[in-house]
């Protein structure tokens, strides 16, 4: 293997060495400018509680992989896990109804979990006062994870397959050279390294500084407290049969209503809070000494102010507390970034990784993903099942590049970082629209959009309409169900009337927040043949949809291609990780421009579109816009036409540079004005994708599925010649496992993603999307299940909140 370098012996970088070295790249040099073991960093002090179950299912993948990991793990015979469980408590109605939510997302990752009423959560914490609490879930192999054991057992591990660890050694440069990491630079001297991956935690920025790459995170100080030993837990720690002083009987605590956790440490208890305001750190300060340091880079001096208000809310939740004392503490530093997610992958710089912003709950599991994705090309995770064949592992959400450079100022990042930190333990909503500041980034139609009433969400930095609150008035108002409670927040009927006009009128709908590349140059077709699944040597003027998929067949992008000219391509992708990829695999004579912020784009979408575009385009024109994409004009405005939309009505996409985007839309808008033209907002798009059959990076698939098991093999001709992951795809066979669409029973009963799907009591899935369609009064869910239950009419059905909605596979057009 390449000789590696890891900058970080925390617990990342010690089980990423530990992972790398079990691949079998052992000529691995792990580099920590503290002490072995203690080395000063957040592993230092962390107190370990590893609660699973998120609604992300790749971070509770990671944290399942990490519980197993650990839960194996010993260090000089000691134990690196306990699996005391996990037990979140609700004092408030809604967190109650949110612990339902949270006992369907355990159930979608195999964990088993359990709703309590409050005697039994009494029962299970002796010291919880049951008259606070209204019920709790309990997760049995929830646990305490050792972190400097787990981290030090993973470090020997490594070394005993031929990793060094060198301690007291700090990196101060990073060797670039034809966009290439060639080594270090240390106070210890230069060491040599094909790959340098920054586990440096929340000294991250500094490093990728180094490299001239962005590191997205802000350290966070983060409260945590030991108590005065207390009486009554020594007694029913005895009662239990505790002998370990140390030790823990009783299972971690939640009270995410006081935004508290809390541990045993023997007698003692370990209270954790988030409660208090955001006190971010500047990462370039993190060395140095001061009044307000604690005894390591990672610790601030206790500010017990900011500790009280949490020391209340404890004291009221475990009245034991009542006569103890806070005996000491600490403001401890740790990563966060501006959406809580880690940071991981290859750079820009080729070699130079990241695994920054890892909780140790995920810590195992990313180490898993990150080596195998070095090691291999795609990041997996050990079978769930335990079968060899590693278990591919959608990253997306966890990649370090998945960030507009609009939200990368440092000041953005740390009030994002310090929003994130104030949300931790919120009852978050997945369509979510509030955010705390208007987005950075507007379109040409921002202006227009505004006087329409738009409510706003943000998406890649943009500011993206959901729904247009003047379109309340609409007859189509009247014609949308209802939505209760939880599917009905973040959400409008106004939305479902929007989709309404597209398949009945017109509509226009703001396309700008997509990506729109030019492909160009002699080697511009070359490119695109080598990673597109069909056939791009087409006719100019042509507009093919392609997908492209990794060495292992699996989803990476979803294209839309037209062709301008013989070396001159438009391309479009929904996110930017599919444009990275594009830009990533270029070679030779081609150029990859990203064009996205400098151009708009608008869809004149619904069977009236025709007319509309009649009325503006000169009949000596409309011959070239018979071709599929022309460059034209609509009325004086010069734009590329691709005929067609996604979701199955007839309709255009008119792009054009941002300057003229504004005029685009009145004349767009003065001619539809008889026909009843609307805008209609991205919740419109999203109902309209899901009932037409449409399956995209995102939205239903992942990039852990291929186009068989995402039911997209339409997509993809094998017999086209070569093109990258092409021999996967010959080798698949059929899939073991299938993207279905169910159908709700009840049209009038809505998910909205992440719930557990059901075969009979066992769960076999999890709904990747859902959405109703006004349309055709129908509620739909897209899951992932086995091929065997993948036929139309099985019957399946989705937990929700506790309840089970019963539903079908039906056979619906896939697009
Ligand atoms: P670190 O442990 O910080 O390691 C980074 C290493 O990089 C350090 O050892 C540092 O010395 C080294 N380094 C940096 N720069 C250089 C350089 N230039 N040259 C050489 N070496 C360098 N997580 C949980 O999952 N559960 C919990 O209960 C939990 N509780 C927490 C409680 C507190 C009070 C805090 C502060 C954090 C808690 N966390 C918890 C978070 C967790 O501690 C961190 O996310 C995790 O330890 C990060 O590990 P790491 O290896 O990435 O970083």
């Amino acid at each position: 293997g390449p000789r590696v370098v890891i900058v970080g012996a925390g617990i990342v970088g010690c089980a990423l060495a530990d992972e790398l070295t079990a691949r079998g790249w052992t000529r691995v040099t792990v580099l920590d400018q503290g002490e072995p073991v203690r080395t000063g960093g957040s592993t230092s002090h962390a107190p370990g509680l590893v609660f699973q179950t998120t609604g992300h299912p790749t971070m509770t993948r990671f944290a399942r992989a990490t519980a197993t990991k650990y839960g194996a793990l010993r260090l000089d015979g000691r134990a690196c896990f306990k699996p005391v469980g996990g037990l979140e408590v609700a004092a408030t109605r809604e967190r109650l109804t949110d612990l339902r939510r949270r006992h369907g997302w355990a159930t979608a990752a195999g964990i088993e979990s359990h709703l309590l009423d409050p005697g039994e959560c009494a029962a299970l914490h002796p010291l919880i006062d049951r008259d606070v609490v209204l019920g709790g879930l309990h997760i049995p192999s929830d646990g305490l994870a050792v972190p400097l054991g787990a981290a030090e057992a993973q470090a020997r591990a490594a070394t005993a397959r031929g990793a060094t660890f060198r301690h007291g050694v700090r990196v101060t440069g990073m060797d670039v050279r034809g966009g290439r990491v060639r080594g270090v630079e240390t106070s210890e001297g230069r060491v040599e390294a094909d790959v340098v991956v920054s586990a440096a935690g929340m000294w991250g920025p500094l490093l990728g500084a180094m490299a001239g790459v962005g590191v997205p995170l802000s350290p966070m100080a983060h409260q945590y407290a030991w108590t005065t030993p207390l009486r009554e837990l020594d007694l029913l720690q005895k009662l239990r049969g505790l002998v370990d002083p140390g030790g823990a009987v009783f299972p971690m605590l939640r009270h995410q209503d006081a935004d508290l956790y809390f541990r045993e440490h023997g007698d003692r208890l370990g209270v954790g809070a988030y409660g208090h305001r955001a006190m971010p750190a500047d990462p370039t300060g993190l060395d140095r000494s001061g009044p307000d340091r604690g005894d390591m880079p990672s610790e601030r001096a206790f500010t017990e102010l900011d500790f009280e208000p949490s020391w209340a809310a404890a004291q009221a939740l475990l009245p034991a507390l009542g006569d103890a004392k806070v005996e000491r503490g600490v403001n401890g530093l740790f990563s966060f970034t501006p959406d809580g997610m880690p940071l991981l992958g290859e750079t820009s710089v080729r070699g130079f990784w990241l695994a920054e912003a890892v909780w140790i709950t995920h810590s195992a599991g990313v180490a898993q993903a990150v080596a195998s994705w070095m090691v291999d090309g795609v990041p997996s995770l050990p079978a769930l099942d335990g079968s060899s064949d590693p278990d591919p592992v959608d990253v997306s959400a966890a990649h370090h590049d998945r960030f507009d450079p609009a939200l990368l100022a440092p000041s953005t990042v740390r009030s994002r970082a310090c929003t994130a930190f104030d949300e931790v333990y919120d009852i978050a909503h997945p369509q979510g629209l509030s955010t705390s500041s208007r987005p950075l980034r507007a379109g040409p139609f921002d202006a227009r959009h505004r006087e329409l009433g738009a409510v706003v969400a943000e998406r890649d930095g943009w500011a993206v309409p959901a729904w247009f609150a003047d379109n309340a008035d609409l007859p189509e108002v009247c014609e949308v169900r209802p939505r209760r409670e939880w599917a009905g927040r973040h959400w409008s009927p106004v939305a479902g009337a929007e989709s309404l006009v597209v398949r009945r009128a017109v509509a226009l709908v703001d396309l700008t927040a997509s990506h729109r590349l030019e492909v160009t140059g002699p080697g511009a077709l070359g490119l695109l043949q080598q990673l597109a699944t069909v056939d791009l040597d087409r006719p100019v003027g042509s507009r093919t949809r392609a997908l492209c998929l990794d060495a292992a067949g699996r989803i990476r992008a979803d294209l839309d291609v037209a062709r301008l000219g013989e070396e001159r391509f438009a391309v479009a992708v929904a996110t930017r990780l599919e444009a990275r990829w594009l830009a990533e695999h270029v070679l030779g004579d081609v150029a990859v421009r990203d064009v996205s912020s400098g151009t708009c784009a608008i869809g004149v979408w619904g069977p009236a579109s025709g007319v509309l575009l009649s009325r503006l385009t000169d009949p000596a024109s409309r011959a070239s816009t018979v071709a599929t994409a022309a460059e034209t004009h609509v009325g004086p405005v010069p734009v590329l036409a691709l005929r067609g939309t996604p979701i199955g009505v007839d309709g255009v996409e008119l792009r054009t540079t941002s300057d003229l985007g504004a005029a685009l839309w009145d004349v767009l808008w003065d001619a539809g004005a008889t026909l009843g033209v609307v805008a209609a907002g991205a919740r419109a798009v999203t109902s309209l994708a899901v009932e037409s059959g449409l399956r995209t990076l995102g939205s239903g698939v992942d990039a852990s599925l291929t186009p068989a098991e995402a039911g997209l093999a339409h997509l993809v001709d094998p017999d086209k010649g070569p093109f990258l992951g092409r021999e996967a795809v010959l080798a698949g066979g059929t899939p073991s496992r299938r993207l279905v669409t169910l159908a709700l029973e009840d049209p009038g009963e809505v998910v909205v993603g992440d719930e557990p799907v059901l075969a009979g009591d066992d769960c076999i899935g999890r709904v990747a999307v859902a959405e109703a369609s006004a349309t055709e009064d129908v509620s739909l869910a897209l899951a992932v299940v086995p091929a065997a239950l993948s036929d139309a009419g099985t019957a399946l059905s989705v937990e929700y909140f506790g309840r089970r909605l019963p539903g079908r596979v039906v056979d619906r057009e896939v697009r």
